[in-house]
């Protein structure tokens, strides 16, 4: 499956394709739960997935609904302050024509003007896709605290799939990173997206050819013997 954010055809719908969200409060029912129930000779688990990692990457995919129906590749971004929202952003290069519109990038953007800083320390990344090396390359310079992303990305992955750049410690002092939440409902939208593309494609081609068949049978022949 190729996921490359940025390889839809052209689509001239214009987005923004970003939002700042200032003091969105988290449902109270999604709560970070206690979820540390191994027995004590089992291995450490430094990070689970939560309640509250669950509900942040749902408004992820909400952002990537977004970015599908601007007829972009559905891939969206939450970045979160403890329980606030600072932003939201969704991929959108092809409608901007900017190969660094990506969502992680749109959330970075509008995370740093909604806090006037170029640096986000503190502050969580929920994205539905793994991040590309571009994007992990952002969120170290913004220092963000954490990444939590949904599907995994076998062709520019850059959390582990194709390259780990997190785990290069002469590269990232601050970024923790957790990947597979809501994996097979962030993996879906994006499979159904480039399904939906094919069968498209298809039906252009298809139309394309009737339309030739037809032009050829309605043309008056040159082979008429006179
Ligand atoms: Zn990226």
């Amino acid at each position: 499956m190729n996921v490359d954010p940025g390889a839809t055809p052209p689509d001239e719908t214009p987005q923004p394709g970003v939002s700042a969200e200032p003091a969105a409060a988290v449902d109270p029912s999604v709560a970070p739960s206690a979820d540390h129930s191994a027995d004590a000779c089992a291995a450490p688990q430094p990070d689970s997935v939560t309640d509250r990692d669950r509900h942040f990457m749902r408004l992820a995919q909400a952002a990537a609904d977004e970015a599908r129906a601007a007829g972009e590749v559905p891939v969206g971004a939450v970045l979160v302050r403890g329980d606030e929202v600072i932003a939201t952003g969704f991929n959108h290069p092809i409608g901007t024509h900017d190969p660094s519109a990506h969502a992680e990038m749109a959330a970075l953007r509008a995370a740093g003007a909604a806090l006037g800083n170029y640096r986000l320390p503190g502050c969580e990344l929920y994205v539905t896709l793994e991040p590309c090396l571009m994007c992990a390359g952002a969120i170290m310079h913004a220092r963000i605290s954490r990444v939590v992303y949904g599907a995994r990305d076998p062709k520019t992955g850059a959390c582990g799939s194709v390259v780990d750049a997190f785990s290069n410690g002469q590269l990232n002092h601050h970024t923790s990173v957790m990947g597979g939440v809501l994996e097979t409902e962030c993996g879906d939208a994006l499979r159904s997206f480039f399904a939906e593309r094919r069968r498209a494609s298809r039906e252009a081609r298809r139309a394309a050819a009737e339309q030739a068949t037809d032009a050829s049978a309605g043309a008056p022949s040159d082979d008429n013997p006179s």
